[in-house]
């Protein structure tokens, strides 16, 4: 195991941490209460009523007197949102626009920022498409004949690809770097030595996003059925995208419930939104594949009771006895319905 945050020099974490404040760090996702001169809440690391958790805005520190978990606004990330040391610097260098030293970060970091870039630009086309481009009206009658508002598709950014083999690539994608950068994020598919194309086309899309926000990839389904092509169709795993880790619906979720108590994990992400529109916002979904050791090791470090929920077909039986042969040397003491 590489220690990363010796990449990053001490007095850079010295000098963010001395600009960002605990207090406006914790309250975005823990509303704090003033009370004397620290900020309290209810811990969001233990199960409690009345409030332990406590913020001391001049040592800029966190303790919780119930179950005695401590820290500075890094630390709070790292085990809060389950981001690594590196990516908690990044995320909070990120809010007050400082730059972290590139001797912090290694290349393949460099190389991953263009993916991700090129992933989100990709995600604001799709939006867009899906709210101006006229043959979205497929998509939008799909959308809302499952119910669906514009709201939760705003807050899923679900989106538009339109049909055609470049929409893609000609708006987002003109340089030689770009391209290069969409194939390695599995938009474009390498046809030969200077062509590609779009990997998604006439599709309704659903960006799947990482804890910290930012999309890996995309999911597809189809609006035209009639079509030879297979109804749903996922990225392809990437640099960034790594499918026996991710959930979808799982970033989603954390914004609307803090303390993710109990989870539901589900076989789609038709069935995350979904139920995320009913008002059930702790749903999440493996992304085509079956769920892994890592899904719900990731799931039990916020969650204390995981609901699994799959069709009653012999495809989700199959599923549901071998997520329970998963989960039973995992339980230690948590609920697994
Ligand atoms: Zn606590």
């Amino acid at each position: 195991v590489v220690d990363t945050s010796k990449r990053i020099p001490e007095d850079f974490i010295q000098s963010l941490l001395s600009r960002i404040d605990i207090v406006e760090v914790i309250n975005a996702v823990v509303p704090l209460r003033k009370a004397g001169s620290n900020y309290v809440a209810c811990c969001p690391f233990h199960n409690e009523k009345t409030p332990s958790f406590s913020v001391n805005k001049n040592k800029q520190f966190y303790h919780c007197f119930g179950c005695g978990v401590s820290g500075d606004a890094i630390q709070f990330l790292i085990d809060h949102n389950s981001l690594s040391f590196v990516e908690a610097v990044e995320l909070l260098a990120g809010q007050i626009g400082m730059q972290v030293p590139q001797s912090g970060r290694n290349e393949a970091s460099v190389e991953h920022n263009l993916i991700y870039n090129i992933l989100s630009e990709a995600t604001v086309f799709f939006e867009q498409q899906l709210r101006q481009q006229t043959l979205a009206k497929q998509a939008v009658q799909y959308l809302q004949d499952r119910g669906l508002t514009g709201l939760t598709a705003k807050n899923f950014r679900i989106g538009f690809a339109p049909p055609g083999w470049s929409n893609l690539l000609d708006a987002i994608a003109k340089d030689p770097e770009k391209r290069t950068a969409g194939i390695k994020a599995g938009l474009f598919i390498k046809k030969d030595a200077n062509k590609c194309y779009d990997r998604f086309r006439n599709r309704v899309v659903f960006p799947i996003r990482n804890r910290r926000g930012r999309v890996i990839g995309f999911g597809g389904r189809v609006i035209d059925n009639t079509v030879d092509e297979p109804k749903y169709l996922n990225s392809p795993e990437t640099d960034v995208f790594n499918k026996s880790q991710e959930l979808y619906g799982f970033y989603e979720a954390r914004q609307t419930i803090q303390k993710l108590d109990a989870v539901i994990v589900v076989e789609g992400y038709m069935d995350v939104v979904s139920l995320a529109q009913a008002g059930i916002t702790n749903a999440v979904a493996t992304l085509g594949t079956a769920c892994t050791e890592q899904h719900v090791t990731s799931l039990l470090k916020t969650a204390t009771e995981i609901t699994f929920c799959f069709d009653g077909d012999t495809a989700g039986k199959k599923a549901a006895w071998r997520s329970l042969e998963l989960c039973l040397p995992l339980l230690d003491g948590k609920n697994v319905i």
